[in-house]
């Protein structure tokens, strides 16, 4: 299994298949951001990690501009990575409260953490066309964790993206909405939960706080 990853992880750090998305990572690692003007930015596509042996899948939309696609690891180095990280260490998911960069010392147990997207799109946003051609990384992350039986989703379009994915491969019909700390039973038999982004702007609004994820996160720990 470890050969697997470590061929897909090669293939996507090297993968050019979008060139809005591959010079955009370009254009943010070359101007860089102010307080980080003196740092070697990662500048490539970022794949996910953790435990390869993971019951739980943790997925974000697409790296960070200054965060992910800096460090080289996703929601690491930026501002919602801080808050995930808290509550991943509140219930003992990780090992620290803090994702700085790829030599921390960061320790995932039977976590594994992607994004559906390997890279920063402008202003977040992605085209169908680029999510469509990203979607068999995620497909072959599904696919090599063979012990995996929930996914959190952070975020509307991480949701809708997996489900859309999911679709593309079995035939859904009940109606599966967005809808913080819902679970949801896929037909292979995982289980589906929503759960606001952690991103400033939910934070300081207060449609996330510690202890509404935290909660989510000692919910999953039962499902595993
Ligand atoms: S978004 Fe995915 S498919 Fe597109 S260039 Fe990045 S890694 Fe390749």
């Amino acid at each position: 299994m470890n050969i697997k990853f470590k061929r897909l992880n090669k293939t996507i750090v090297k993968c050019k298949k979008c060139p809005r998305l591959t010079n955009f990572i370009k254009k943010v690692s070359t101007e860089k951001r102010k307080q980080n003007l003196n740092e070697e930015y990662w500048g490539k596509p970022v794949t996910g990690f953790g435990d390869r042996k993971a019951k739980l899948m943790i997925i974000g939309l697409a790296p960070a501009a200054h965060g992910g696609t800096r460090t080289g690891r996703a929601f690491t180095g930026d501002k919602s990575g801080d808050f995930l990280f808290k509550s991943l260490h509140s219930v003992k998911i990780s090992n620290q409260n803090f994702s700085n960069n790829i030599n921390d010392g960061l320790r995932l147990k039977s976590t594994y953490i992607t994004n559906i997207l390997k890279c920063v799109p402008p202003g977040d946003k992605p085209m169908n066309n680029e999510l469509s051609s990203c979607s068999d990384y995620f497909v072959k992350e599904l696919d090599y964790l063979k012990d995996l039986k929930v996914i959190v989703a952070l975020g509307k379009v991480a949701f809708d993206n997996c489900l859309k994915i999911y679709k593309k491969k079995f035939i859904i019909n009940k109606k599966i909405i967005f809808k913080h700390n819902k679970n949801y039973l896929l037909p292979d038999g995982k289980t589906l939960i929503a759960c606001y982004h952690p991103s400033p702007r939910n934070v300081n609004t207060g449609r996330i706080n510690e202890k509404k994820m935290t909660s989510l996160f000692r919910k999953v720990l039962k499902l595993i």
